[in-house]
């Protein structure tokens, strides 16, 4: 169940303020807040499904397109495509989900290293 109290649910309603890099009708991306990379933007949709796994089951074709035409895009304003990035979601408990809203982190700036579990 989607929970419209849910911190991007807020931020998408302007109701909290962000940092945007890119927004276009189904997705805004903006700075995390707690960044754990030198660069470090999340990428939400604006349709409200609560996970990756929410997004895969329900989210039609033209949805997927649009959602990862977004990513793309934000890679582009960042200008990631030369040096490289890490694009990672997280699902759920065991997945580490923090905010129950579908979205993409989009980790750069250095390095990242090996893809490590904490
Ligand atoms: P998750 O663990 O759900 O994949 O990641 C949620 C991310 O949202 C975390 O990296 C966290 O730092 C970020 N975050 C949580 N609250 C806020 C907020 O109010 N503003 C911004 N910009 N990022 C947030």
């Amino acid at each position: 169940m989607y929970d419209p109290n849910n911190v991007f649910a807020k931020i998408l309603r302007g109701e909290l303020p962000v940092t945007r890099v890119y927004e276009d009708a189904h997705v805004l991306a903006f700075k995390d807040i707690r960044p754990a990379a030198p660069i470090h933007v999340l990428v939400v949709t604006k349709a409200p499904y609560t996970s990756f796994d929410d997004f895969s089951v329900h989210a039609s074709k033209e949805e997927v397109i649009q959602f990862w035409g977004g990513v793309r895009e934000t890679v582009h304003a960042l200008k990631l495509s030369a040096r490289g990035y890490r694009v990672i979601t997280n699902v759920g408990a065991d997945g580490g989900q923090e905010v129950p809203h579908f979205h993409v982190h989009i980790l750069a700036g250095k390095p990242l290293g090996a893809k490590v579990c904490a």
